[in-house]
């Protein structure tokens, strides 16, 4: 035991004497981490295990008995054994009676069973009640203290009571109690461990999909082209200057689909005449994973910064300018500086670098730790006004790469643009219509819209019938 949970321990007699004792079912990894945590805020702790024997691993301060003894012992049974195993506590069903069982067991799958387990552990004990709860935290994190990531417990049952005494548990241990409501809520609780990140699910499929799409894009037109008319062999072009300019085109347009849907929602309002209705599930969904859209626009912005720094030193672009300083000595015969030239490189790395660093700002404002330190104008104007210039600067960058060649006839391949014309036409849709939506005979009403005006009052009144016809 560490030196601060030495002096907890110490703490400990001033409390305890309030504390009620505490009867945690089984010694395994979950039982011993929280009954740990339990003695250094003051609960006294006993385990029902099958076996009394004490080994090394079991706090020492924590009794071991029997399931029967040490559920006669407490008025809150927690249960750390796996629900397979929870038949054993049928024939314990007298002693359990009015007793609180804290159900924090997981599954492997998600809706594993028809019903949760925390409903499953109440039909076989109905005279408990039963209280959801710990399942989201994890045995390491409860004895290591690392729990910043996991610092909220959801707790749901169906008797407040019991609820908020598991509560006042959750509290002493110095974790967060979120109060989901009734016992309905656990297959909910149960599955929130077994998620695999469900808002990155989009924005990386999609990611993926466009990185396929452009990588095979470019390998057609920069090396099978070059190699079947121009007799060129650039398959050394897959290992950088593909990806970075796959890099660029996923980041510009992800960004871009961070802001398309809050113009389509815009657009559907203002059709509507009212932000009563409920959009379109895709749109909703699309909505909720706009952050997540950004992050990966920015870790591919990211990347293609570090490609552009690395371009000099590529041997392809050395011999390039060697070449070319060669052929100027031996034909005697400088080239004299393209002012136009000079203009547009230096105002396209000029903008890249800016909206490059706003694109960071954006990122840095979406850490949890940043955006609840400021207030909600503070961060719509960050994300919003800032965000819209990031997209400015962007497509402004791209549109400038393109230079004196943008929709030159000669840059076309086989009849296919270059890859950053494609990656402009979602940006500068959204920065148009945008543009279209700032004028005041459409930012008005829009305003009125979200401020609760209704064009056509008619439709909450029905959508009011609906509900109140549906209640009774
Ligand atoms: P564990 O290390 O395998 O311990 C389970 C305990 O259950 C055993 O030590 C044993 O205790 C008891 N047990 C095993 N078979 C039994 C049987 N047939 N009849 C009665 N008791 C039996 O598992 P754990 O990791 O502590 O997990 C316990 C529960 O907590 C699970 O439901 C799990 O989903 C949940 N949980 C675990 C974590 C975690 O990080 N580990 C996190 C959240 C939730 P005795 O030998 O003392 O009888």
């Amino acid at each position: 035991m560490n030196k601060n949970s030495s002096n907890m321990m110490a703490l400990a007699p001033n409390t305890s004497n309030k504390r009620e004792t505490v009867c945690i079912f089984g010694t395994g990894d979950f039982g011993r981490a929280l009954g740990y945590k339990m003695l250094q805020a003051g609960y006294p702790v006993v385990y029902g295990s099958r076996s009394r024997q004490t080994s090394s691993l079991i706090p020492k301060d924590a009794e071991v008995l029997s399931h029967t003894e040490a559920a006669q012992k407490a008025a809150i049974i927690i249960i750390a054994i796996q629900r397979q195993h929870y038949n054993f506590l049928t024939p314990l069903a007298e002693v359990l009676h009015g007793k609180v069982l804290v159900d924090i067991s997981n599954n492997l799958k998600l809706n594993q069973y028809p019903e949760s387990n925390a409903e499953y552990l109440a039909q076989l004990v109905p005279g408990a009640k039963v209280v959801k709860a710990f399942n989201t935290v994890s045995a390491w994190a409860l004895q290591s203290g690392t729990l910043d990531a996991s610092r909220q417990v959801f707790v749901c049952g169906d008797d407040m009571e019991a609820k908020q005494m598991v509560m006042d548990i959750v509290r002493a241990v110095g974790l967060t109690p979120l109060d989901q409501g009734s016992l309905l809520a656990a297959q909910e609780i149960e599955n929130y461990p077994l998620q695999l990140f469900p808002m990155w699910k989009f924005p990386i499929l999609l990611s993926l999909g466009l990185v396929t799409f452009f990588f095979f894009y470019c390998l057609t037109r920069d090396v099978i082209y070059t190699y079947i008319y121009e007799k060129k062999n650039f398959s050394f072009f897959i290992a950088i200057s593909i990806p970075n300019r796959i890099c660029p085109i996923l980041a510009l347009t992800l960004l871009s689909l961070v802001y398309l849907p809050g113009v389509l929602a815009a657009i559907i309002q203002l059709y509507r005449g009212t932000k009563y209705r409920r959009f379109p599930d895709w749109l909703d969904k699309w909505m909720l994973c706009r952050k997540q859209l950004g992050l990966v626009a920015l870790a591919f912005a990211f990347l293609h910064a570090v490609y552009t720094l690395i371009i000099p030193i590529r041997s392809f672009v050395r011999w390039r300018i060697s070449s070319q300083t060669i052929s100027q000595a031996l034909n005697n015969k400088t080239e004299p500086l393209d002012i136009t030239n000079a203009w547009i490189s230096d105002s396209y790395l000029a903008l890249g670098i800016l909206g490059f660093f706003l694109f960071v700002l954006l990122g840095i404002t979406s850490l949890p730790s940043v955006s609840n330190s400021v207030n909600w104008r503070e961060f719509r104007f960050v994300q919003s006004k800032l965000g819209y210039l990031t997209l400015i600067l962007c497509t402004a960058h791209t549109l400038v790469y393109g230079g004196k060649w943008f929709l030159s006839p000669s840059s076309y391949r086989w009849y296919l643009p270059s890859a950053y014309m494609l990656s402009l036409i979602v940006p500068c849709i959204v920065l148009v219509v945008k543009f279209v939506l700032i004028f005041p005979c459409l930012d008005k009403p829009l305003t009125r819209i979200r401020q609760g005006w209704e064009r056509n009052p008619q439709y909450s009144e029905q959508s009011n019938y609906i509900i109140n016809k549906s209640a009774v």
